[in-house]
């Protein structure tokens, strides 16, 4: 999905051999010391990072200019990147064309003393309307491989969750077909445990490849990996490839199957409207999330451009012109009328970037 350079500034940045202990943040992101950061580009850290104070010392040479292959913007707005289609910029955005890249992303965000944030097509995120001001690495062409050994899938993590569907498929794999209308990417869904129709990523990884907040890479087995709904222990890692195991099953079997499912979703969500999915998990119980808002009579509540969806009660959509503010407000006050109604107090399944 990386575009076309349309003139927008390049960031360039130093590259510092000495890595910094990572501390890990939530939502996914990740945080490290400044060690080195440039003057010119020496930026305030993200509410609450914790982030080296130490000045360079004057004898510090400058950063030497390090090159990615993908690209790097400054102040890439961020409604472009995700399904709610709103929040404000990353300071800056690297498109890695490989894990070298991401490496250097990572180092980016440590030179400057800033969080970094792993983005794939942020179908889980509510980007705040101020934006994030650390490096936003976002995973996708270049990180995408799909290959097949035996019925084991070996795929990237910046490959979309619904043609990692149909191409198992259709190569005649079951196990991640009913993944098909989930619109992510193999990193976020690992690192979500997405799932949807009673499947789960934890049930088919054998292995993820991951890469630290220190740039380096390892592999993670399936047994070290603690999932849990919509949520694994993975921690301030960027997931870069993932082994899944499959079953072989007939493809014409598999594909009406996708056919139907996809008819549900059609029917039965906003599909065609910018959301991000459920924004509640459910509770647990007989009741869902949707169900406890609808009995609260929340369809359709509207703030600003931000709608409890009429469709689904647990989505909130952007009718058009929707502020991350607005989207805050509604989940606020769902909140809020859901446990005065009902008792049950609603988690957030959406992250909250910024
Ligand atoms: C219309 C709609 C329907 C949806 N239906 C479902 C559903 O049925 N089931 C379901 O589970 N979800 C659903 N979702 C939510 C969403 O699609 C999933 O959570 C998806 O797995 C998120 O993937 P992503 O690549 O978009 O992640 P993002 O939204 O980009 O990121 C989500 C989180 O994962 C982290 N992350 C992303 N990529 C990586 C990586 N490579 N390494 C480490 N961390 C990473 C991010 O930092 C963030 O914390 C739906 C969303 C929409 C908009």
């Amino acid at each position: 999905m990386a575009r076309k350079n349309d003139g927008r500034k390049t960031a360039a940045s130093g590259r510092k051999g000495a890595a910094a202990k990572p501390h890990a943040g939530g939502a996914g992101v990740g945080k490290r010391p400044a060690v080195a950061a440039s003057k010119a580009a020496a930026k305030p850290a993200a509410k609450g990072a914790k982030v080296g104070t130490k000045p360079a010392a004057a004898t510090t040479p400058p950063p030497a200019k390090v090159k990615f292959r993908g690209r790097v913007l400054e102040n890439e707005p961020l409604a472009r990147y995700t399904t709610y289609r709103l929040g404000g910029p990353a300071r800056y955005f690297v498109m890695p064309a490989d894990a070298d890249d991401v490496a250097k992303a990572l180092d980016l965000a440590q030179d400057r003393g800033l969080p970094w944030l792993a983005l794939g097509l942020g179908s889980n995120l509510l980007v705040k309307d101020a934006g994030f001001p650390g490096v936003v690495i976002r995973l996708g062409k270049g990180l995408d491989r799909f290959e097949m050994k035996g019925a084991t899938a070996i795929v990237g993590a910046g490959l979309a969750t619904p043609l990692l569907a149909r191409r198992t498929a259709e190569a005649g794999f079951a196990g991640v077909e009913r993944f098909i209308g989930i619109p992510g990417t193999v990193g976020g869904g690992v690192y979500m445990n997405a799932g949807a129709h009673g499947a789960e990523f934890a049930e088919v990884l054998t292995e993820a490849t991951v890469m630290d907040a220190k740039g380096k890479i390892k592999q993670v087995p399936r047994k070290q990996i603690s999932f849990k709904y919509r949520s694994s222990n993975l921690g301030a890692v960027i997931v870069l490839e993932a082994k899944l195991a499959l079953i072989e099953e007939p493809p014409a079997k598999l594909k009406e199957m996708q056919a139907r499912l996809f008819r549900w979703r059609k029917a039965g969500t906003p599909f065609d409207q910018p959301c991000c999915g459920s924004v509640f998990r459910n509770p647990g119980g007989p009741r869902t999330a949707g169900m406890l808002i609808d009995e609260a009579g929340l369809k359709g509540f509207t703030i600003g451009g931000a709608q409890v969806s009429p469709m689904h009660a647990n989505y909130i959509v952007n009718t058009g012109n929707a502020t991350a503010s607005d989207v805050l407000r509604v989940i606020e006050h769902v909140r809020k009328t859901v446990a005065k109604k009902t008792g049950v107090e609603l988690e957030l399944e959406v992250k909250v970037i910024g």
